[in-house]
């Protein structure tokens, strides 16, 4: 459980960050407020697990509790807010225009959707070189042909999370997943909304790490 600090707690965490070991006392002489009413916070600050204290010493950063909020907060991140824009191309498109097309939107993976706007295949990297090996006619060649299609394809939802969204792509051997909203799912049709991918993961990783990402 992540806990909510107060400002005041967010001040003390930091003079302790930057100062400790550190007495009640100095910390209190440096927010200008009387020890006594620094009391509970400390308490509270200790309880939690921010700050350990030791006699005759004084109150100490806790790194590995910080450490672990980071990861906690890391692991509850939802999809929605790291999905980025899915690049769509048609079935009908050849291989070779979906190959530029890669190198035009600069990624690694490209998504098919049917008439009805419908998920309907995966291309990735390696999709399009095993079809340019030994295939001299790209241009005629369509995606559908060389296409992961569903019900073959694993999705995720935007209200999961970004350590489920990470455990898919490792379980299934896959660098992008299809954020989708179901339509049917007997039916599998599913309306594409994004696309999480393993850069999503390390990029999300990075920002929680550094606090940029609350
Ligand atoms: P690459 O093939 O460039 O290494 P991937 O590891 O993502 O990229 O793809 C491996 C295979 O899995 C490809 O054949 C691709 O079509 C398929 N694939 C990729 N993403 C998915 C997905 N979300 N669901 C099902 N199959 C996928």
């Amino acid at each position: 459980m992540i806990i909510k600090l107060s400002k005041r707690q967010d001040e003390i965490l930091q003079i302790v960050k930057q100062n400790g070991p550190i007495t009640g006392k100095e910390i209190a002489d440096k927010l200008s407020v009387s020890r006594a009413a620094l009391r509970p916070d400390l308490a509270i600050l200790t309880m939690s697990g921010n700050l350990e204290a030791r006699p005759r010493v004084g109150y100490y950063f806790n790194e590995k509790y910080e450490l672990k909020q980071q990861a906690e907060q890391f692991i509850h991140q939802k999809v929605a807010n790291f999905k980025a824009h899915p690049i769509v191309v048609e079935n009908s498109t050849s291989v070779y225009n979906a190959i530029v097309q890669l190198f035009l939107e600069d990624v690694g993976t490209l998504y098919t959707v049917d008439s009805k706007g419908y998920l309907a295949g995966v291309i990735s990297r390696k999709d399009l070189l095993r079809a340019a090996l030994g295939n001299k006619n790209l241009q005629e060649l369509p995606v559908s042909v060389i296409m992961t299609r569903m019900p073959n394809i694993i999705t995720i939802f935007p209200e999961e999370t970004l350590l489920e969204a990470a455990k898919k792509m490792m379980n299934y051997h896959i660098d992008s997943l299809p954020v989708v909203k179901e339509v049917d799912h007997q039916k599998n049709t599913y309306t594409l909304l994004g696309r999480i991918t393993k850069t999503t993961i390390t990029r999300a990783y990075v920002e929680i790490m550094e606090g940029k990402t609350v």
